[in-house]
């Protein structure tokens, strides 16, 4: 199965992908992940994107493409892969589709995950994340057993820079997911999933909907 995780943010796609990846045994691609790593290793990538990301805004297409094709085109991705976090605008969706027929692949379906604006705010505000390992918490509903500390490696938890009330306003602007919706809605390919319950319950739900195409 190819599948493309699809909401805004703040709607659990991260936490979601991480389960579906590993109950179908998919490789998850998160192009957050990719160049958050990119930017903790000063690479030249992490330099350019850095601005970006830091005030919640998008890194340019022409930067995230290149990422996608090479990611995609690697063996692992052979049986299946999971996109969480791209695509995130419209050219992106059309670039995904012409390398996976590039690769005589394709995508089966879309998840996209639903959560109104006010439960996004209080997610995404609360949230932290793990320097060291990328694992996330969030201090009312999966508080970490110590405030300041990953439960799995002992890393220092920090607020992410595009977590913080200003960037978040500015995410929630400039996120193209309704876009997408109509793009992949046109195509048959979309499957709406109700993102406001428990993580297992959500993760119930998309096992429902996956039945139909594993
Ligand atoms: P995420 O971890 O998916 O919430 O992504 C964090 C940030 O990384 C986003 O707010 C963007 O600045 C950047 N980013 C991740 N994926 C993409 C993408 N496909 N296109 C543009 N920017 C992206």
């Amino acid at each position: 199965m190819n599948i493309v995780l699809l909401g805004p943010p703040g709607a659990g796609k991260g936490t979601q992908a991480k389960k579906i990846a590993e109950y179908y045994s998919l490789s998850h691609i998160s192009t957050g992940d990719i160049l958050r790593k990119n930017i903790h290793n000063n690479t030249t990538l992490g330099l350019k994107v850095k601005s970006y990301m830091g005030n919640g805004g998008l890194a340019p297409d022409e930067l995230l493409i290149p990422i996608i094709r090479n990611r995609l085109l690697k063996l692992d991705c052979s049986i299946g892969c999971l996109l969480d976090g791209y695509p995130r605008t419209v050219p992106q969706a059309d670039a995904l589709q012409m390398i996976l027929t590039e690769a005589n692949r394709k995508l089966d379906v879309i998840l996209n995950i639903q959560v109104d604006d006010e439960e996004l705010i209080r997610r995404i505000s609360g949230r932290r994340t793990c320097s060291s390992c990328g694992a996330t918490y969030h201090i009312m509903n999966k508080p970490p057993k110590n405030y300041e500390i990953c439960d799995t490696c002992g890393g220092k938890l920090y607020q992410r820079e595009d977590d913080k009330p200003d960037a978040i306003r500015k995410r929630l602007i400039v996120d193209k997911t309704q876009l997408l919706v109509e793009y992949y809605s046109k195509k048959g390919l979309l499957q709406t999933i109700d993102g406001e319950g428990s993580i297992s319950q959500i993760f119930e739900d998309i096992k429902k909907v996956l039945k139909r195409y594993d």
